[in-house]
């Protein structure tokens, strides 16, 4: 019997368990795959709490529903009867600047007209097609990409505000390669933005009339048409009507018994000496099971237990993760500690309707040095329905980040009372709430700075040279839920291709 033991029972640890369950057939001798989760509840970011008629976020707010991974694993869960679009109001998306809250624009004539942008920038803006390529070979900043592309002011205003609202990072820092993967391809393919999205539309065009007329064959054109193929719609923010964690919730289901919670890692060795029975017998509990073969790994848990594993995913942030590896190999630690990770906090604020003007779409963002320390604010129960109690309103507000790492350290009242101050200034609430809540993350979401492609290139070269041992998760392949479910399937075959091989 092969078994890997995955560390950390977050969405990634868990989809990664689950696509090695689902394939454990392939493996002749069986496969067990185990996960260890330190907390009490899995699902790492992905939290939802019920509360006095609340259904509270902890994390992330939601996914696009345009990627495949994801809506194969919904389905897959049998949750697709489960979620909920965000409503046609979140389309309406606000930016905090010269002291009050504008509209953002959808289209080049309301972007023209719109003052949170001096016209100059606003002009610039449209010079985009007209922009100086990247110089060959550097990593750019977002900040370098974007002055370049549609101008200072709109990179110190719009662009700033969307890597606040993503990653609570510095646009000055992060790697537009590593950050905004996408972003940096249209240049690549199409030598600009606007060119890509014309090229995006005329494609799109193209792709619908096929399915037209394949169609009307009788042809099967789902595949074109689903949310984010060729022909298809683009994305639409996502969740389930109870919360996300009903997601957490369905895969923890069908990982079953394999899911050990409260089981801390604290190192990852090679096992010292190949034996037969493993020290550790059955992980998933029930005594001694008799082991021929050795194992090449040795988990270490915080109860003294060791659990032998012929693959070991680390799934858990960098600073965890480094920790884990450091003592067997300090380079590797010293490359996965350096991602680091920018601390936030997520205030939920309920509030009586009526003590509010009305709340009617996303919410707002906030570049930085325009006053408010918020990132921004998230008006939950307009995009999502159902959210607060009838006659209450939701909002979570973020603050923290690359820019203020301290905020997350910061005292529950003392960080209440900043984010009141910076509702009070951005959307002029002075009303108690009726429900207050923080919910603080130490290693919030991972900043993948300049030069994070090659360290990631290195720590792939040091993990070469320890097969049988996987990184995995939001901290080196995409921060987003979705970017989790589309590499959990290919980290999956990678395992089965080693443990087969
Ligand atoms: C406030 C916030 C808002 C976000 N908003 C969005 C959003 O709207 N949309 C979106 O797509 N993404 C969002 N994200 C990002 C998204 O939540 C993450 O990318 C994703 O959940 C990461 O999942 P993961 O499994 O890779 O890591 P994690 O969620 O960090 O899970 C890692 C798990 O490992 C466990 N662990 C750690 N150390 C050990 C150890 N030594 N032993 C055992 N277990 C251990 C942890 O307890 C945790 O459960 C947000 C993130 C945050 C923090």
């Amino acid at each position: 019997m092969k078994r890997v033991v995955v560390v950390g029972g977050g969405i990634t640890g868990l989809a990664t368990a689950l696509h090695l369950r689902d394939r454990a057939g392939e493996v002749p001798e069986g496969l067990e795959v185990v996960v260890m989760e330190a907390a009490e509840r899995p699902g790492g970011n992905v939290q939802t709490d019920r509360v006095d008629g609340f259904t509270i976020e902890r994390g992330p707010n939601g996914f696009l529903d345009n990627v495949p991974a994801t809506l194969d694993l919904v389905r897959r869960l049998g949750l697709e009867g489960s979620t909920q679009q965000a409503d046609q109001s979140a389309a309406r998306r606000f930016l905090f600047r010269h002291g009050r809250l504008h509209l953002l624009p959808s289209g080049p004539v309301g972007f023209l007209r719109n003052p949170v942008l001096s016209m100059r920038g606003r002009l610039r803006v449209f010079g985009e097609p007209f922009a100086r390529r990247r110089p060959p070979g550097v990593d750019e900043s977002v900040f370098d990409f974007a002055s370049r592309r549609i101008g200072e002011e709109a990179a110190a205003v719009l662009v700033d505000a969307m890597v606040s609202g993503v990653f609570a990072g510095n646009v000055h820092e992060l790697s537009l390669r590593s950050a905004f993967p996408k972003m940096a391809q249209m240049e690549e393919e199409h030598g600009g933005l606007v060119r890509a999205m014309v090229a995006k539309l005329a494609s799109r065009r193209s792709a619908r009339k096929e399915a037209r007329t394949r169609a009307a064959r009788g042809e099967d054109v789902a595949q074109l048409t689903q949310p984010g193929g060729p022909a298809g719609p683009g994305g639409t923010l996502t969740s389930f009507r109870n919360g996300l964690d009903v997601l957490v919730d369905g895969l923890a289901r069908e990982v079953g018994e394999s899911l050990r919670l409260r089981s801390p890692v604290t190192g990852v060795q090679k096992s010292s000496a190949p034996k037969g029975p493993s020290g550790s017998g059955d992980p998933v509990g029930g005594g001694l099971r008799a082991e021929v073969e050795p194992k090449v790994w040795a988990v270490q848990l915080a109860s003294g237990e060791v659990v032998d594993a012929d693959v070991v995913v680390v799934a858990v942030p960098s600073p965890s993760a480094a920790r884990l590896m450091e003592p067997m190999d300090p380079v590797l630690g010293l490359e996965v500690g350096g991602i680091e990770t920018a601390g936030l906090a997520v205030v939920a604020l309920g509030y009586r309707e009526e003590d509010l003007d009305e709340v009617h779409g996303f919410g707002f963002l906030v570049p930085r040095g325009t006053g408010p320390r918020i990132l921004g604010c998230l008006w939950d129960s307009s995009i999502f329905p159902g959210r607060a109690p009838a006659g209450h309103v939701l909002l979570r507000a973020m603050i923290g980040g690359a820019h203020a790492p301290s905020a997350v350290g910061q005292e529950t009242a003392e960080l209440l009372d900043v984010v009141r101050q910076d509702l009070d200034t951005t959307m002029g609430i002075r009303a108690e709430p009726v429900r207050s809540l923080v919910y603080r993350w130490p290693n919030g979401i991972a900043q993948y700075r300049i030069g994070h492609q090659a360290r990631l290139d290195r720590i792939h070269a040091r993990l070469r040279e320890h097969p049988g041992l996987w990184v995995a998760g939001s901290s080196f392949y995409g921060i987003s839920m979705n970017a989790c479910f589309e590499k959990a399937p290919s980290q999956a075959g990678e395992i089965l291709a080693y443990i087969r091989r």
